[in-house]
């Protein structure tokens, strides 16, 4: 179950976002099994490298040595806005997140009234790419 803390935590990741061209912030804070968040934002440049809120966590966290995954919440809005469209992950995170994540990881995000969406993995990418 997501808390109203991780949230909280990516929307202030969330202030972090930048991109040259971009008018689109994103937040997300990944939470591990052992209980650490990895906070991440979208960090966009003017070619086509750039990198979702998402990723960013997930790197940072792989970086440091973690494994195990319990959520990911993620909150976006164009700048200056609060966030209060439901924010999915894209299909690259979704097939990027799916090689580290087992069936119970949960991919929350939230709508104008911080109520909470929660789905999994195979929720958002049925039928995925594995071997
Ligand atoms: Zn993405």
């Amino acid at each position: 179950m997501i808390s109203k803390e991780d949230i909280e935590l990516a929307k202030k990741a969330r202030l972090n976002a930048c991109s040259p061209g971009g008018k689109f912030q994103v937040g997300a804070a990944l939470r591990t099994k052992n209980g650490k968040v990895y906070l991440g934002c979208n960090i966009g440049n003017n070619g086509i490298q750039s990198i979702c809120a998402e990723r960013t966590a997930f790197v940072k966290a792989l970086s440091e040595g973690e494994r195990e995954f319990e959520s990911i919440t993620v909150v976006g809005a164009p700048i200056g806005q609060e966030p209060t469209e439901k924010c999915l992950p894209c299909g690259y995170c979704r097939q990027f997140m799916s090689e580290y994540v087992d069936e119970f990881f949960k991919i929350g995000v939230v709508d104008k009234e911080n109520n909470i969406e929660e789905f999994t993995i195979n929720d958002l990418l049925p039928h995925s790419f594995k071997f």
